[in-house]
């Protein structure tokens, strides 16, 4: 089956001279292959178009695709109107358990959910739709009971919002207000309390962190009285440990309280902990999208991972993620580019950073990982020359690239222009294949900065950070914003751009398996969060993960089959042995 979609965004008739009309072959020979409706904008027939692709090329807006379905695919759950997007399966939330979605964004688990939550009525590809079509096409399904809830207009649905950065213009007055008007279930306390939330409360919503706002969203989110609980991400702006701590309160409300939970998560190594069954999303951005049946966590995560479904018999990507089990052996006749002095660092005597001096060699990646609020960003901000430290000399006089933890666009400059502006090879073999391609930026030269998405601009800043020439790259938070398939991407083009071009690059992040599969040593933050840190000097990824995971209290180990690091279960007899030979990660 073949499916023609429009982007109607994109579409823009009265700025073109209709291309996709004038060069599709078969509007030329007589037949009403692509018309244009009554809102100006083109319309293809699937029936009459052969498929030969010329209009795609043509659009100058990029608005038109036209995809070969997979053949297995017969039956659509959901369509947006003719030329719209696609939906193909469903996930199936479960009383007790945690189900997890796990694949990139664009792909339907938004529309997904809006079907769950009984907002959107499932069409089937038809033009009409009602509840009993559906109750009839469920008859015998595990969805059956639900949507029969759904269709009663008696489901009850929370939902944390994916963006929580928009939570103050949405709401405006102090956290325990909106925390109060959520508890209709009545553990707002105890929520509080395992939160850590008691000193944000009497906080204006304006005046909390994005750290804090995600709190106060996952807070909401599980203080109501609901049948359906439905986590759109709780990793971002969240250190590990908050990750860690949300995941397990998640799960209580499912194992404890035989809550159904749906959470759509991109940090694999919170989501693996989080979830019960995981239903796997592919598909092509905007064009449509398939969730597989369920599968069990660790499956479905090792699936993705290899890039192979066998159940569904479909290659979602042409190479595995590797991971590696051993920790990067250090060469000793590795030139070191820089070397720094201790230095320190305070605000207002409210937050102190001390930093143990340290060198850092050609070619390697750093890793940096550390609770939120211990001083990574100042730590970062200091090497790049941005701020000054009070006390020591950090004298480093190589060329620094930076990419911030927080990247605004206030300039409406067009990504392209943007772009050539700072990269001298720009449009060079080299970039084409080592940035632009993976990042797919081409999609992207012709928007304004300032109206692309938070996952758009972070694909722009780390291509813009890595185009810049200099000695020494240093990115922070290069995951946040980013889905599962972005952030294996961005990982591989960090780590071949060091690589092929013998660079220097210190990465921030919380995703565990973004540092496991980057970095060649570590630098840990420790400390007490918004008083004081210390950065500790960078050391071998053994040591360094030995450190940081038994501030932690958490042991990882290795799956068989993937080699990726999996979260021991607290207390368990593998959680037990590694603590006692202090192999909190490599064994
Ligand atoms: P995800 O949650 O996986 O990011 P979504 O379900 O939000 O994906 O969106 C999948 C596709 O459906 C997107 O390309 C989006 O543009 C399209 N879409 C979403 N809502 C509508 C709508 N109301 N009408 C038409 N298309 C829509
Ligand atoms: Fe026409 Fe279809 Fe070819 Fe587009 S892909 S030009 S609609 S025949």
């Amino acid at each position: 089956m073949r499916i023609a979609v429009l982007n109607k965004d994109k579409c823009q008739p009265r700025q073109c001279s209709q291309e996709c009309y004038k060069y599709c072959p078969r509007v030329r020979t007589g037949d009403e292959t692509i018309l244009f409706g009554d809102d100006g904008k083109a319309v293809i027939s699937e029936e009459l178009c052969a498929g030969c692709g010329i209009c795609v090329k043509k659009c100058q807006f990029g608005a038109i695709m036209i995809i070969g379905l997979p053949e297995s695919l017969e039956h659509p759950t959901h369509r947006y109107g003719q030329n719209g997007f696609t939906l193909f399966g469903l996930p199936v939330p479960q009383k007790g358990k945690v189900t997890g979605i796990l694949g990139p964004n664009g792909i339907g688990k938004s529309t997904s959910v809006q079907i769950l939550s009984g907002t959107l009525i499932p069409n089937f590809g038809e033009k009409k739709t009602d509840w009993d079509t559906v109750l009839k096409h469920y008859a015998g399904t595990a969805l059956y009971d639900y949507f029969k809830l759904a269709a009663s207009g008696q489901l009850r649905v929370s939902q944390k919002p994916q963006y929580v950065d928009l939570i103050p213009k949405a709401f405006k007055g102090k956290t325990i207000d909106l925390l109060e008007k959520a508890n209709t279930g009545g553990d707002l306390d105890y929520l509080v309390k395992r939160l850590d939330m008691a000193d944000i409360l009497n906080r204006d919503i304006k005046a909390l962190s994005g750290g804090e706002l995600q709190k106060v969203a996952i807070a909401a989110c599980a203080a109501k009285d609901a049948d359906f609980y439905f986590f759109d991400e709780i990793s971002p702006y969240l250190d590990i440990y908050q990750r860690i701590n949300a995941a397990r309160l998640i799960q209580e409300m499912a194992k404890e309280k035989g809550k159904s939970v749906l959470v759509v998560e991109h940090d694999l190594a919170i989501l693996d902990m989080l979830a019960d069954t995981v239903h796997v999303a592919y598909g092509q951005a905007a064009g449509y999208g398939v969730i597989t049946l369920p599968k069990t966590v660790r499956i479905g995560i090792n699936q993705y991972i290899k890039g192979y479904l066998p159940e569904e018999n479909m290659r979602i990507r042409d190479e595995a993620i590797r991971f590696e089990t051993h920790p990067p052996v250090e060469g000793p006749d590795i030139k070191t580019i820089l070397s720094y002095d201790s230095f320190s660092k305070s605000f207002e005597n409210v937050f102190s950073l001390e930093a143990k001096g340290g060198s850092i060699k050609e070619g390697e990646v750093l890793g940096i990982v550390g609770p939120n609020g211990t001083g990574k960003s100042t730590f970062v901000k200091i090497l790049a020359g941005e701020i000054e430290p009070d006390a020591g000399e950090v004298g480093i006089d190589v060329k620094i690239s930076y990419k911030p933890q927080y990247i605004k666009a206030d300039t409406p400059i067009r990504v392209r222009d943007f772009l050539m502006d700072i990269a001298d090879n720009f449009g060079t073999s080299f970039y084409e294949v080592e940035i632009a391609r993976p990042l797919q930026l081409a999609t992207l030269y012709d928007s304004l900065l300032t109206d692309l998405s938070g996952g758009e601009l972070q694909r722009v800043a780390i291509a813009a950070c890595l185009s810049r020439n200099a000695d020494f790259y240093i990115l922070d938070e290069p995951s946040a914003h980013l889905d599962v398939e972005q952030r294996a991407i961005v990982t591989k083009v960090i780590t071949r751009f060091a690589e092929s071009n013998s660079k220097t690059a210190m990465v921030v992040d919380h995703d565990i398996y973004m540092i496991d599969m980057i970095s060649q040593r570590l630098i840990v933050f420790e400390g007490e969060p918004s008083k004081n840190g210390i950065a500790n000097a960078p050391t071998t990824m053994k040591k360094g993960m030995n450190k940081f995971l038994s501030n932690l209290d958490i042991t990882f180990r290795r799956d068989e089959e993937t080699k990726r690091p999996r979260v021991n279960n607290y207390d368990s007899r593998l959680d037990r042995e590694q603590k006692e030979k202090g192999e909190y990660y490599y064994t």
